[in-house]
């Protein structure tokens, strides 16, 4: 039988599945740490070999990474939290390890891929897909292309400054939609205020995060809804600018901020409506939650794959 092997290199862990010709159900999966016995690739290697299908044939594999990397040359350029992996041309090393056709991809523009083939965006030609978790990644995908720029580290949709004089962003520059917008960037926010004085059923210590925010919204908690509110139209503004630059039918969002509900999704909405400075952005445009969730990597990892072998 024919199959595809799907790899999600992670921060803090590595996941392999093996895939069947068609459909999106895994034959089998399994996850290690990239932490213990030995270094982060002989783990990854280990786990191939013991996942490796002895007798059904591997058409192809693909390999979603975090951090930025080059698809077309095969390169990790760097990824968090293993920090041996600088410039490894990993599609490469597979290649000569395994005989198979090999395709990397950057996790946020992977789970793009995923949203469109197999997910939310399924009949979208045009879309744009952003996760909100403690940072902000994103994909665009324009006439059923994914957008991978010149040297592949296209669609950083979460470091675009959307105030000059803003926070520090996790990658060092200053006010970046991240630092503005994330899961970090909300509970940053609050404890801020707090500190300031501010009062407010959230707890000063330790300090409050995206979701402590989020459940206090709900309770009717003024301060959270300030925070969650303000962070949510920052991000719905961007979209707007999005929309400008992209012109998607459909914007996707991912990631644990998503799940904050409508105090977060109407303002959002709400930013985007009247960010926009011609309403044809608007006709026909969707804004959706993600449905893949924490698969949707390995599911664009899956997508390249078939792609790939079907070349
Ligand atoms: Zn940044």
């Amino acid at each position: 039988v024919d199959t595809y092997l799907a790899v999600d290199i992670g921060g803090t862990g590595i996941r392999v599945a093996i895939f069947p010709e068609e459909g999106t159900q895994a034959l089998a999966i399994k996850r290690i740490s990239t932490r213990g016995a030995g270094t982060p690739l002989e783990r990854f290697y280990a786990l191939l070999n013991e996942m490796w299908p002895v007798n059904d044939h591997v058409r192809a594999l693909g390999v979603a990474a975090a951090g930025p990397l080059d698809t077309r040359a095969g390169i990790i350029y760097s990824t968090p939290n293993i920090p041996g992996w600088i410039n490894l041309p990993l599609q490469s090393m597979l290649e000569e390890r395994h005989h198979v056709p090999v395709i990397l991809g950057n996790d946020a523009n992977l789970a793009a891929v995923g949203e469109w083939k197999y997910g939310a965006g399924r009949d979208h030609k045009d879309l744009v897909y952003l996760t909100i978790s403690t940072g902000i990644g994103g994909g665009v995908i324009l006439n059923n292309e994914l957008m991978l720029g010149s040297r592949g580290l296209a669609a950083e949709l979460g470091h675009i400054v959307v105030d000059p004089s803003g926070p520090t962003c996790s990658c060092g520059l200053r006010g970046h939609l991240e630092a503005m917008a994330s899961g970090t960037a909300i509970g940053k926010r609050a404890a801020e205020q707090l500190a300031a004085g501010r009062k407010s059923i959230l707890a000063k210590d330790p300090p409050p995060t995206a979701k402590d925010v989020s459940i206090a919204a709900y309770q009717g908690d003024a301060l959270a809804v300030e925070v969650l509110t303000k962070a949510a139209t920052i991000l719905g503004k961007t979209l707007a600018d999005f929309a400008h630059i992209f012109n998607p039918s459909i914007f996707i969002l991912g990631g644990g901020v998503t799940q904050a509900g409508p105090i977060w999704f109407d303002a959002v909405n709400a930013a985007l409506k009247t960010g926009v400075y011609d309403p044809g952005y608007l006709i026909d445009l969707k804004v959706v939650q993600a449905e893949l969730k924490d698969n949707a990597g390995l599911l664009g990892a899956l997508a390249l794959a078939r792609q790939l072998a079907h070349k």
